[in-house]
């Protein structure tokens, strides 16, 4: 997880998007009003935490970072920022549900969003972004699906329609469908229900209902994920769970899988939350990567198991209880740089210079008499040599060598 994180962060950092930390919870009325409250998430799934007296608030844990950030975006002012805001959050959610593969009471996501910008082209940048986090985090081929679901110009004739042609074919829908084609209709679509999606293969597609400007948004949002070089799939059938998006809708699978439970993240745009939460009409948009989902991936994928990195020196030593020498030289290896290991046990030099071969050590800085003429002695592991060094031009020494031999490590500073 905290490798991932690592990804995520230096991800955001290199696209200019800067880190901010929301409370765990807030009062229940950022997520009722901000995620809306015909969705599974507001009705089944928020922790409501028991009020401790008879305040009249309630709060819940947070089910996802959007609301919250929007919430913070206008509490502070971030209006008055140049736009547009890009942030980022990395941090546990909380959903009530029975737990299952994929699907966690408390799951990590990677968020991203950039409020104040219309798009497309930062629809495409952050489609692009999440592509690349996939990829670097190891999940080859990572499958992205696309779809426009419209603004409220063009929205609520579709919704019409739709409500209609379910209505024509009320006997095929299973009663949990039948129950929410009255308060959250395009819901349906996405239902994965073998009989819904029978049905759904006929139902009318929003992309065919777009307005002239939600469709020219999707046109050009498309071109630029083509001129980016980015794949991607329509799916006409995706919606997202969420009520305050708007125009461009995607998800993240893992090559080969498909079904809600597998989904790696998913993320759109929400031109409509600002303003519904008490700010000035703002466009935006973002995503939300659930991490839990992308170690499950690589897992199935057989590359689950990340080795730790081997060290570039064990430093041992003759005098089992010379632990203090050990220990200051391994110190100034990792300040500079380098990843390093004291042998700390009393046992003999043998078995301190095997367990370093264990480790993969690539070098084994043996501490003894030479100490004294401030120098070690240097055995390269990996080659079987061993010379005299001086103790400050150790670090440079390994550090050389090690880069030499192992790429992508990086060079101590000094
Ligand atoms: P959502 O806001 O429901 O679209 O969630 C965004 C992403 O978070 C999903 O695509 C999943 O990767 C992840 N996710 C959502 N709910 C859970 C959960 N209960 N357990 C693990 N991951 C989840």
């Amino acid at each position: 997880m905290m490798r991932l994180e690592g990804i995520a962060a230096e991800i955001a950092r290199r696209y200019g998007y800067r880190p901010i930390e929301t409370p765990l919870f807030e009062q229940t009325a950022v997520f009722e009003r901000g995620i809306g409250d015909a969705t599974d998430v507001v009705e089944k799934e928020l922790f409501r935490l028991a009020p401790r007296t008879d305040e009249s608030e309630s709060w819940s844990l947070r089910p996802e970072p959007t609301a919250g950030i929007v919430r913070a975006y206008i509490q502070h002012g971030m209006q008055t920022w140049p736009q547009p805001v890009k942030l980022m959050l990395i941090g546990p959610m909380f959903r009530y549900d029975r737990p299952q593969a994929g699907r966690y009471r408390e799951f990590w996501q990677f968020d991203i969003e950039a409020i104040g910008d219309p798009g497309p082209a930062v629809d495409a940048e952050i489609i692009e972004l999440a592509d690349r986090f996939y990829r670097e985090a190891g999940i080859q081929d990572p499958v992205i699906f696309i779809n426009s679901i419209g603004d409220e110009a063009c929205r609520p004739a579709y919704v019409t329609e739709l409500v209609a042609f379910y209505g024509d074919h009320l006997d095929r829908l299973p009663p949990p469908e039948r129950d929410r084609l009255a308060r959250n209709p395009l819901r349906l679509l996405d239902s994965k229900d073998p009989a819904m999606v029978e049905l759904n293969a006929t139902a009318p597609r929003i992309t065919d209902h777009l307005c002239e400007a939600c469709a020219e948004h999707f046109a050009a949002v498309r071109s630029h994920l083509d001129a980016l070089g980015v794949a991607y799939r329509l799916d006409p059938h995706l919606v997202r769970g969420l009520d305050y998006y708007t125009r461009t809708a995607f998800e993240v699978y893992p090559a080969g899988v498909a079904g809600q439970q597998s989904a790696l993240g998913g993320g759109g745009r929400y031109d409509g939350l600002v303003e519904l939460l008490g700010g000035r009409p703002t466009p935006a948009i973002g995503f939300g990567l659930g991490l839990d989902r992308v170690l499950l991936a690589l897992e199935a994928a057989g590359l689950g198991a990340i080795a730790d990195p081997s060290p570039a020196a064990v430093v041992v030593g003759a005098d089992p209880a010379a632990t203090a020498d050990r220990l200051r030289i391994a110190t100034m290896l990792r300040a500079a740089g380098l990843v390093a290991r004291a042998e700390l046990s009393r046992r003999k030099l043998g078995k301190q210079l095997e367990a370093a071969a264990r480790d993969r050590a690539h070098f084994a800085v043996i501490v003894g008499d030479e100490l004294a003429d401030g120098q070690v002695q240097l055995r390269d592991l990996e080659a079987g040599t061993q010379k005299v060094v001086d103790v400050d031009h150790l670090a440079r020494e390994i550090g050389r060598a090690h880069e030499a031999h192992h790429h992508g490590v990086a060079a101590p500073s000094s």
